[in-house]
């Protein structure tokens, strides 16, 4: 049925808008979205062939071909709509309405997502929650966790996030929260806001209509939440607290000693603490999420005793989900965090990558007050099954008791059984995916999977490189292109997983430096159009072959094609590349003119772009040599479309010059170094998350006297009496030389500590004298925690590329997603 309004009423229980993700099709309703460089309604005949009957498409796109063919599928429904998502937010509002019971909805710059689960852990064993997947917090997100909301549930938690004004009150309008929490109010998200005040009011608009708001009051003199709750929203019960005694506030006492921290809460106007806790966190940004949901916990309606029992769930755990390297060749993925029905749907395809892997799954008794074990089990077993699961391994009494809902299912009553029994060392060649509950303790089964070596390793952040890649599209918006460059390994990241992350993300163009890069990314599945800037003549069969496209920048090149494309009778796309100023490659402004005329004989050789490179973007000190060089990126571009009768591409705009020369984007751009968080420019690094993180570890501890020496060369020296720390990494691993002698710093447990003497091949030491905790086997960062590449790279008298392209093959990168 195609129906040309607004569905009211859904039959699907689950809701998608990502056709990757898809995991029941028949439960499914598909919301076909059109993005910057992405089109789901290209994927509507595929899916209704996997299953899926329930389409919202928007009325753009409802014409031809896809129209058509919707006619035959009769027993799909088809709703076309003005806007998939409005739709999406419209189905949620109405869905959330037909609900009577507490809304928790979290919001702030930082913390949501932690807060969000601690609250749930809080909550959870008392009452039935439904709460937001992961940090679903968007415009698209939030509908979709609120779509969870279901007759058993007795309190929701869900989470925003926005980032532009205007937001929040869509937002409001879905989740429709009866309490509110506010985290931490920081710098995170700047760069769609006029100022601080104008983001704060923004972020309270979700708090329009609650009766009670949970936050912290940081301003001793002045209380400004309270000042802007006023005119948002009279009515509501203000709970805020603070770590200073003032009128009106709770009071938070906290002692915090390196093991644990010690909490007392004081109502206003009462002498004793009403509340008594002690938690293992000691990090104050911690403090302050645990201090939200101890609070909110209380207004929920849990006892005092209740909350000090379960406050001793909450730990610092990492919501990274960490894809490591076991023994036997296996694969290890740890998602022992999100223990519950939609974790698993999230987790599970995260298997589909390995395809030439055996698929194991181990997971323990589900956390899931809202449903019944004997509905739960069942429910559990059929999302396995629509997997392709090889062998699958319980643990807890509730799998023994339920384990015949499983097709096959080898079960255990605690995690010591399971270790004891010894399958475990049995498995290999697998990818395994734990998923436990934190008191099964599968941290166990991780340890025994995992390689016990401690190794160096480049850790890449793919939540961080979505996120900056989503700040690009958005920043050039749905007009421009968008070409990366994956040259030199990607920046050191490693070319193929880089490469395949923005393939899915539907970027336009990758670029390699040289003719084997691009092959070997052609190799392992790349299949995006591919620029090549340096290849050789002696290349035009490979470049052929594997469908690379060339960058020209001589005559003699250009012949070479023509010639070739003749020979085999074959049109051959080029990208011309044009020199402005740069003087490394290109054709001269006064080649221009017998360029355009060999181009115009030559009907087999289509110009697919025409670029050009900025040598100084990133500096304002250069800004006139940089107009310059568009003036005349300009000019001659012009002189070639008029001969060549169609209009190829344009670029010039590196990463610095996306932002600093918005009008020289043309129709596309090269993203390359930004892509990593790096940018000179200080607002946009706001928006920037941090990529790489180079780690090391101790392999040896010394005590040194003040008038030894340490290292070659007789160079390293202490003050006076201490210890050093001998560390995994050398200049072979691309540890510049010159960071020795105290030049560069390493992150220890949080500490800075100063390399010592000189950086060897293969090690280098530390001063970790005012560190006496620290023991051999730890962790030492390179870069990417406290200190900054930018920085690093400063100390190395080089820039950030140089570092970055340094690190050597043998530091084994590692993919780490949320
Ligand atoms: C490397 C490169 C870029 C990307 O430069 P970034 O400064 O890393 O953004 C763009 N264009 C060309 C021709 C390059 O070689």
């Amino acid at each position: 049925m195609i129906h040309f309004s607004s569905p009211t009423q859904l039959k699907s229980s689950i809701l998608s808008l990502d056709s990757r993700q898809i995991y029941l099709p028949q439960q499914t309703a598909f919301f076909a979205v059109r993005g910057v460089h992405h089109d789901g309604h290209q994927y509507i005949e595929p899916l209704y062939h996997l299953g899926i009957r329930e389409f919202i498409v928007e009325s753009d796109a409802w014409s031809g071909l896809l129209a058509e063919k919707a006619k035959k599928w009769t027993q799909a429904d088809f709703w076309v709509v003005d806007n998939s998502i409005n739709c999406l937010q419209e189905i949620a509002r109405i869905h959330r309405k037909s609900f009577s019971i507490p809304v928790i909805g979290i919001t702030g710059s930082n913390g949501k997502t932690t807060c969000k689960e601690w609250l749930a852990t809080l909550l959870q064993t008392k009452f039935s929650i439904v709460k937001s997947p992961k940090s679903f917090n968007s415009q698209i997100g939030v509908p979709l966790s609120v779509w969870g909301l279901k007759a058993q549930h007795q309190i929701a938690i869900f989470e925003a996030g926005i980032s532009r004004v205007g937001e929040m009150q869509r937002i409001e309008k879905i989740i429709q929260p009866t309490w509110g929490v506010f985290t931490h109010f920081g710098e995170a998200h700047g760069q769609n806001f006029e100022s601080d005040h104008q983001k704060l009011q923004e972020k309270l608009q979700l708090f329009a209509h609650v009766e009670k708001l949970v936050y912290r009051r940081k301003n001793i003199n002045q209380d400004v939440i309270k000042s802007e709750m006023q005119s948002i929203n009279p009515q509501a019960e203000l709970i805020a607290w603070s770590t200073e005694d003032l009128a009106n506030c709770m009071y938070v006492y906290w002692k915090i000693s390196p093991k644990e921290t010690h909490i007392r809460i004081k109502k206003p106007a009462q002498s004793e603490a009403f509340l008594d806790v002690k938690t293992e966190l000691t990090d104050e940004a911690y403090l302050e999420n645990l201090c939200h949901c101890l609070i909110m916990a209380h207004v929920a309606g849990l006892s005092v005793e209740e909350i000090q029992a379960r406050t001793k769930w909450i730990r610092p755990i990492s919501m990274r989900l960490e894809i490591k390297e076991g023994l036997r060749n296996n694969q290890i993925i740890d998602d022992s965090y999100n223990n519950d029905l939609d974790g698993l749907q999230l987790a599970l395809p995260l298997l589909k990558k390995y395809e030439h892997k055996k698929r194991v799954l181990i997971i323990s008794d589900f956390i899931e007050a809202g449903i019944p074990a004997p509905e739960l089990y069942p429910k559990i077993a059929t999302l396995i099954q629509s997997q392709k699961i090889d062998q699958l391994i319980g643990v807890g009494d509730h799998l023994i008791k339920y384990q015949d809902a499983f097709k096959e299912i080898e079960v255990f009553y605690n995690t010591e059984d399971l270790i004891g029994s010894g399958i475990l060392n049995q498995i290999s060649d697998a990818v395994v995916l734990l998923k436990g509950a934190r008191k099964f303790n599968f941290e166990q089964i991780t340890q025994l999977l995992e390689t016990k070596t401690h190794c160096t390793k480049l850790e890449v952040n793919l939540d961080a490189l979505q996120n900056n890649l989503t700040y690009f599209k958005e920043t050039i918006g749905p007009d421009t292109k968008l070409m990366v460059m994956v040259k030199a390994f990607a920046y050191g990241a490693g070319a193929v997983e880089i490469a395949q992350v923005l393939q899915q993300q539907g970027i336009d163009y990758l670029t390699v430096a040289y003719t084997d890069e691009g092959v070997q990314l052609r190799k392992n599945g790349i299949y995006c159009p591919i620029m090549v800037m340096n290849p050789q003549i002696g290349e035009l069969d490979t470049l052929s072959n594997y469908a690379l496209e060339p960058e020209v920048y001589s005559m003699t090149m250009l012949e070479a094609i023509d010639e070739y494309s003749h020979a085999h009778n074959k049109s051959i796309k080029i990208h011309l590349k044009l020199d402005t100023g740069m003087k490394r490659l290109g054709f001269s402004p006064d080649q221009c003119k017998e360029l355009t005329k060999k181009i115009a004989s030559m009907p087999q050789v289509w110009v697919a772009s025409m670029l050009s490179h900025l040598v100084a973007s990133e500096s304002p000190k250069h800004q006139k040599f940089t107009e310059k060089q568009v003036d005349l990126f300009e000019k001659m571009t012009q002189k070639i479309i008029q001969t060549l009768g169609y209009t190829p591409l344009r670029h010039i705009a590196n990463s610095a010059a996306i932002k600093n020369y918005p009008s020289a984007r043309y129709e596309m751009v090269r993203l390359g170094i930004s892509l990593y968080g790096i940018s000179e420019n200080k607002i946009e690094k706001k928006s920037l998350e941090n990529v790489l993180t180079l780690k090391t570890y101790i392999s040896q501890i010394k005590d040194i006297k003040k008038n030894e020496t340490i290292g070659y060369g007789r160079k390293g020296k202490l003050k006076s009496n201490g210890r050093i720390a001998t560390l995994a990494l050398g200049y072979a691993d691309g540890y510049a030389r010159s960071l020795g002698m105290g030049k560069g710093m390493f992150e220890i447990n949080g500490y800075l500590c100063p390399t010592v003497g000189a950086i060897c091949m293969d090690m280098c030491m530390v001063d970790i004298s005012h560190l006496p905790l620290v023991k051999e086997g730890d962790e030492a960062i390179a870069f990417g925690g406290k200190i900054q590449l930018t920085d690093l790279a400063h100390q190395a008298k080089t820039i950030p590329y140089e570092l970055m392209t340094n690190i050597s093959e043998r530091v084994k990168r590692v993919y780490v997603k949320n």
